[in-house]
């Protein structure tokens, strides 16, 4: 079985974000490749902590590695999210970290082009967890600038070329250190990575190329959402120059009076008589949905006993589950003597064999 990321970096699964940084910086200053020079081994090791941090250094693909959930792509207006999985990553941001911790000055808020993910928390009643729902959600989140499409120029078009970088917007350096030459990239200070001067600032933005906005989203949601999952819209979260951020929704489902649910199975208490039980009857429980389920209550059932109902669970991409309706058997309470006389005349008629488990347990305690 392969490690988790969590065994990778020698950290507990509920380890801080500092805790998970400090694990992960010490592991890459011993296997960095720069510093272990020809060693395949170390470069493999280098190579798989990088991937670790990656994931558990991000607190949403952490979540996403904790708790996978379905993916939703936000189609249109969302931009264009670059997606950095896995060892792409590698040359910005972790690399900006090793920089770092040899010395260098990068500053890393400057390599971030990508924008903030939003974490929002979403409340479903069960019905609509279990059955999926059209939700509307609303949050504030900062959109680029339709006036200068997001350059920060008045009209978009009153800049010039940066000078300190030439246009590129980053600015090449290398680092001698006593384990060799580092070579890193970095952002231009000047231009701030835009590679533009501005000649004169928007009117509407003031030349930041975003604006503060409140969004509503209309999101369909699947079937089967559980209590915690984090459903991802990519690239509906705040502006970037880089792409946008994803919008993170919490989800969190209330319970239900009745029903409880454990993947796509659905489990109902529902208490009988004594008659029922003995005699068996035939009853009408409530369905998540308005209709009515008949429930056929075997004779002889025994309080505690299941009765499973193929195929009345709920539906999801995978599969359909059941309906679990444990019974238990209600003992009446208040009894008159007259009733109290019948009951007794009843059970002296009953012979000892009609109680299986009494019958056992007085055998097995003797
Ligand atoms: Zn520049
Ligand atoms: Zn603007």
């Amino acid at each position: 079985m392969a490690k988790s990321y969590y065994d990778v970096l020698g950290v507990k699964k509920d380890a801080t974000q500092d805790e998970i940084k400090s694990a992960y910086r010490k592991l890459a200053r011993q296997y960095h490749p720069d510093l272990n020079p020809n060693n395949p081994e170390a470069a493999e090791k280098f190579k798989e902590i990088s991937e670790a941090y990656d994931t558990l250094g991000d607190e949403k693909k952490r979540a996403e590695y904790d708790n996978p959930a379905p993916q939703f792509n936000f189609g249109s207006g969302g931009g264009g999210n670059a997606d950095f999985g896995g060892f792409g990553s590698f040359g910005s941001s972790i690399f900006g970290d090793i920089f770092n911790m040899f010395g260098g000055g990068s500053e890393r808020t400057q390599t971030a082009a990508i924008g903030r993910d939003i974490k929002i928390s979403l409340v479903l009643t069960f019905t609509e967890a279990a059955f999926g729902a059209q939700k509307i959600v609303s949050f504030n989140r900062t959109e680029q600038c339709s006036l200068c499409k997001g350059n920060g120029a008045k009209n978009g078009t009153e800049y010039t070329k940066c000078t300190t970088c030439g246009g590129t917007g980053r600015i090449r350096q290398t680092q001698e250190t006593p384990f060799g030459r580092i070579a890193s990239e970095r952002v231009c200070s000047s231009c701030g990575g835009t590679g533009r001067k501005i000649k004169e600032y928007c009117s509407e933005c003031g030349g930041r190329g975003y604006i503060k906005k409140k969004a509503e989203l209309k999101l369909t949601l699947p079937a089967g959402l559980e209590n915690g999952q984090v459903v991802t819209v990519t690239g509906a979260g705040e502006y970037g120059k880089g792409g946008n951020g994803d919008l993170l929704i919490i989800i969190s489902v209330q319970p239900h009076k009745l029903y409880a649910r454990k993947g796509n199975d659905l489990y109902l208490t529902v208490p009988i008589t004594l008659s029922q039980a003995t005699l068996g009857d035939k009853i009408s429980i409530p369905s998540l949905t308005d209709k009515k389920i008949t429930l056929n209550i075997p004779e002889c059932t025994q309080s505690g006993d299941v009765v499973k109902l193929s195929g009345q669970g709920i539906v999801t991409k995978k599969g359909t589950g059941n309906l679990y309706v444990t019974l238990n058997v209600e003992t009446p309470k208040n009894l008159n003597r007259q009733q109290k006389a019948l009951l007794k005349e009843f059970e002296d008629s009953l012979k000892k064999e009609q109680y299986d488990k009494v019958n056992k347990f007085e055998k097995t305690s003797r």
